[in-house]
């Protein structure tokens, strides 16, 4: 299923994208569908993808996210690949939608950059779970572009303000179940800017898979229906091209993940 989460007349709904068409369901909030097998009501209403606004998919409890996952993407970045995952939180505040902008202010930040990123939605209450049975514990899957201030990230020492500005973390625009998604690690991942591709990756290429990330996190996190994982990033930042490239005012930012869609969203500087 592709889930989505939209607004039409100022009222909220969620429903199952079918190409130009959306299915509405009788529910106002995707939680209510897990875990993974929860049964849902179809109203019969049918509304047009057009004329959606469409909204995060869900409004996560935690984000969990992993920095240098791909070995390229450490490289690029001067970095050595981690041995451990490299854990850190993001703000659920900057959670927007599919369409939203990203914003920030010109005096806060001038290194703003992209990662395109796969991100896992946990379905049910996870606590010391083992790598074997970690899928089982997942819902479904979306994009993330993890927006980075490569300057605060630098200056502040570590990643609250850097990762967490509001708008920081699009999300979206929909969320491909998991039944859909067998095997979360032969996706390619491709991020565009202003129509350039500057990353293509395949999630193969994680240092550390979905499997392990869900239990190494569920060792020290109880995981809840509704938080979210982002994996990390393929090479191609802003910060390592020659020379670097940042997000600007106007700047469109694309993120493709094969079988889930395409998460767009234009900048604009305050
Ligand atoms: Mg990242």
């Amino acid at each position: 299923m592709k889930l989505l989460r939209y607004a039409i007349d100022g009222e909220t709904y969620v429903g199952l994208l079918n190409d130009a068409e959306i299915l509405r369901l009788g529910l106002r909030d995707m939680t209510e569908l897990m875990p993974t097998e929860a049964a849902f009501v179809e109203t019969g209403l049918l509304d047009k993808l057009d004329d959606a606004r469409i909204l995060p998919p869900l409004q996560p409890g935690k984000i969990l996210a992993i920095g240098r996952n791909y070995a390229e993407h450490a490289r690029e970045l001067g970095n050595e690949a981690p041995s451990e995952p490299l854990v850190f939180a993001v703000m659920p505040s900057a959670v927007i939608a599919d369409g939203d902008l990203i914003e920030w202010e010109a005096d806060m930040t001038a290194q703003v950059d992209w990662e395109g990123e796969l991100a896992v939605i946990i379905g049910q209450t996870a606590r010391r779970v083992s790598a074997e049975e970690a899928l089982d514990y997942v819902f479904g899957y979306t994009i993330a572009n993890d927006v980075s201030a490569r300057d605060l990230q630098t200056r502040d020492k570590q990643w609250t303000r850097a990762k967490g500005l509001d708008t920081f973390c699009p999300l979206g625009p929909v969320v491909v179940t998991a039944d859909e998604i067998p095997d979360p690690q032969r996706l390619r991942i491709a991020t565009t800017v202003d129509g350039v591709e500057m990353q293509n990756g395949s999630t193969a290429d994680m240092i550390f898979d979905v499997r392990f990330l869900i239990a190494y996190l569920s060792r020290a996190f109880t995981l809840n229906p509704g938080d979210i994982i982002l994996t990390g990033t393929p090479s191609g930042v802003g910060k390592a091209q020659n020379p670097p490239q940042f997000l600007g005012e106007g700047s469109v930012v694309s993120v493709a993940i094969e079988g889930i869609g395409k998460l767009t969203n234009r900048c604009r500087v305050l």
